[in-house]
């Protein structure tokens, strides 16, 4: 599904923040990136929708190169969770989930019934959440509504950077449930970064440990645990 084949990242200012990077990833499966701060997860990340492209190598989609397909189609299939809950402040939830789907051209009641699905899937009542702004909603409703509207247009990939870093515990809880749920039900391919261990044993069916730009062990949960 997604495939890296000997990635190199090097900035403008000849940091090389990715290298000898080669992973190559299943539809379907949950692989989390983890390691310390700095060691390339976030680059490696934008790579994929080409919020950045590599100096070397090449990266995959379906084994086409990424660099064939349109920003529209890479941005459209492609949904994005950041750690910074990133809503529009003067747009309902309904229209803060709605853009991309809007974008392509989806019937308003398509739309309308998507969103009702996507709010009760993380546990908010739709009649009481759908015409909100995001300053009426706590941190971790925020997060629920930024992890939906990635979600909102179906896309196959679905990348997610330390979405949950900066909720509470049950939050994080919760969510890190409704992800797991989502992945066994709807088989998306999803790519999770994250620092914290536990979480990536908890989500992952590969953990991929990267380190100063480069690819320590990659392997499931299982596996990397009885090696340490
Ligand atoms: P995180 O560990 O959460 O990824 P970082 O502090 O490493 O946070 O980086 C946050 C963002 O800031 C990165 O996604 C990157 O785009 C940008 N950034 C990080 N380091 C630099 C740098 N040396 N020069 C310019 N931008 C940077
Ligand atoms: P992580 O997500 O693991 O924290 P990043 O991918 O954000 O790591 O950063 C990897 C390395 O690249 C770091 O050394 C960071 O400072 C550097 N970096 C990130 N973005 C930029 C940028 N825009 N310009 C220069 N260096 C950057």
């Amino acid at each position: 599904m997604i495939t890296f084949k000997d990635i190199k990242k090097t900035y403008p200012d000849g940091t090389t923040a990715v290298r000898n990077f080669n992973l190559e990833i299943k539809q379907g499966e949950l692989v989390t990136l983890i390691g310390p701060s700095g060691c390339g997860k976030t680059t490696t990340m934008k790579m994929i929708n080409r919020l950045i492209d590599p100096t070397e190598g090449y990266i995959y989609i379906n084994d086409k190169p990424v660099s064939d397909y349109s920003i529209h189609e890479l941005r459209w299939n492609i949904g994005y969770v950041l750690q910074q809950i990133a809503l529009f402040p003067h747009m309902t939830v309904r229209e803060n989930v709605a853009i991309v789907p809007e974008l392509r051209k989806w019937k308003s009641k398509d739309i309308d019934e998507r969103i009702d699905e996507l709010l009760a899937m993380v546990g908010m009542e739709p009649s009481t959440f759908r015409d909100r702004y995001p300053s009426e909603l706590s941190g971790g409703q925020q997060q629920r509504i930024g992890v939906i509207r990635a979600l909102a247009a179906d896309p196959e990939i679905i990348l997610m950077d330390e979405p949950f870093s900066a909720l509470d515990p049950i939050s994080r809880e919760q969510l890190q449930e409704d992800i797991l749920k989502l992945q066994k039900e709807i088989k998306k391919t999803i790519v999770f970064v994250t620092h914290d261990i536990d979480e990536a044993i908890k989500l992952a069916d590969r953990i991929c440990l990267m380190k100063d730009g480069e690819i320590v062990q990659v392997g499931t949960p299982q596996q990397l645990m009885n090696s340490h």
